[in-house]
């Protein structure tokens, strides 16, 4: 590890690592209920230090880490997978389409990057109880990493979360505390249980290192890509972490002298969920007023990073796109007949954003495109199968058999 400060993101002041825990004491006074958050910090690492003792061929990651490793805990994680899908570039008409797949992290979803880096401070602070407010995936990712750290999670969620998030909550032992109310209510009353309760508050983007911990899948798609930034990454986008995150990832890299040009970023949000979009769009912040949509991950009305997000996508010259629910589904079905990979709605937004990039001019033919796929399709198995049909069972006989064949013939010969 290098040494670290915190640096608040709307003032500028520096803080030393334990003089702060969440929002720059200044500018987080500015903070209401409803509003993004204000005065979120960010690691500012000593990147001379990290220039002189990163090495391309055996790099140390643990340099641009915030925590010690004595302090990680013991939930095995690994690089997911990075390729590209000619098939998935060929039905969007992208030719040099790729899938970043952090569906397959342990608790199936991209959080777990930042519940890892949220638990290991935990640990260094002698933290017993760590809480969130999540959609889900929050959640059910901080409940698994809690087990294997022996730590208490204390979870906020819609009580309409996807039952197969609920039911990971439930069997990692979290204490689930399920809200009549929005994902929005959900993280108001967090906030104030930490602030009555105490314990560690793992609020996306009110935890700094929440950002950090989103930060590594940036730093993997660069080491899996050669060494090299790609020209966009498409984020599928809720409260606009993981798109500071993979922001914060290549301006790190910048920093210690590893690449010159940070990639193009693409901020892909619901219809119907869309305050980051707009506020990139007219420059003014307005909430969703209604942020429904199948996508439930991304769904919010208040996104807490709004101002960081909008940073991001403005700083790497990238876009911002909208996509519905139909296209959403669809997409998810174009993933996962083409490539194999079966993400789950809020993912398969940055797979429908394709189609809108490509058709607003926002890509040159020889850009490399990747997508973050952030999480699991098994994760909202009710959503997936909004989009297909099951067949009629056939009977157990010959005739039954005769019938299949049949079908088959109606489908024609695969390609
Ligand atoms: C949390 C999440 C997102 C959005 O991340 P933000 O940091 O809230 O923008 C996207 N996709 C999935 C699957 C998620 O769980
Ligand atoms: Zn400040």
């Amino acid at each position: 590890m290098v040494k670290f400060v915190y640096r608040c993101t709307v003032c500028g002041g520096r803080f030393e690592r334990d003089e702060v825990r969440y929002l720059c004491p200044e500018c987080g006074k500015a903070y209401r209920p409803g509003m993004p958050l204000s005065g979120v910090l960010s690691v500012e690492f000593d990147h001379d230090a990290i220039r002189r003792r990163f090495r391309r061929v055996t790099p140390d990651w643990g340099l641009f880490c915030a925590v010690e490793p004595q302090f990680h805990p013991p939930y095995a994680m690994a690089p997911t997978p990075f390729a590209r899908s000619a098939a998935l570039g060929e039905a969007f008409g992208v030719p040099d389409a790729w899938i970043k797949n952090d569906g397959l992290n342990p608790s199936g979803s991209l959080k777990d990057r930042a519940s890892f880096l949220v638990v290991a401070e935990a640990n260094r602070l002698g933290e017993r109880t760590i809480v969130t407010a999540s959609t889900g995936n929050a959640a059910s990712s901080l409940a698994a990493v809690c087990a294997a750290a022996g730590r208490r999670a204390v979870i906020f969620v819609p009580k309409s979360a996807p039952r197969a998030k609920l039911a990971q909550m439930l069997l990692h032992g979290a204490q689930v505390v399920p809200v009549d109310g929005t994902y929005d209510d959900a993280f108001r009353l967090s906030l104030d249980f930490t602030a009555r309760y105490g314990g560690l508050n793992r609020n996306t983007a009110y935890h700094p290192l929440t950002i950090e911990g989103k930060k590594t899948v940036g730093l993997e798609i660069w080491q899996q890509n050669g060494g090299r930034a790609p020209s966009v990454i498409v984020v599928p986008t809720g409260d606009g972490v993981i798109l500071a995150g993979v922001h914060k990832a290549f301006e790190d890299l910048r920093d210690a002298g590893l690449i010159e040009h940070l990639p193009r970023l693409v901020c892909a949000q619901a219809e119907t969920s869309s305050a980051i979009h707009d506020y990139i769009v007219t420059g003014h912040y307005r909430s969703a007023a209604n942020p429904s949509t199948v996508a439930d991950s991304i769904s919010v009305s208040v996104p807490s990073n709004a101002h960081l997000a909008r940073a991001a996508v403005l700083l790497t010259h990238g876009c911002s796109v909208t996509v519905s629910d139909a296209e959403i589904l669809g997409a998810q079905r174009t993933l996962a007949t083409t490539s194999g990979v079966f993400a789950e709605p809020a993912a398969a937004a940055a797979v429908a954003a394709l189609a809108r990039l490509r058709d607003g001019g926002h890509l040159e033919a020889d850009d490399q495109v990747v997508v973050l796929v952030t999480g699991h399709g098994l994760k909202d198995v009710d959503a997936a199968l909004r989009g297909v049909e099951m067949p009629a069972a056939i009977e157990p006989t010959a005739r039954g058999l005769d019938s299949v064949a049949g079908r088959l013939a109606e489908k024609g010969a695969p390609a």
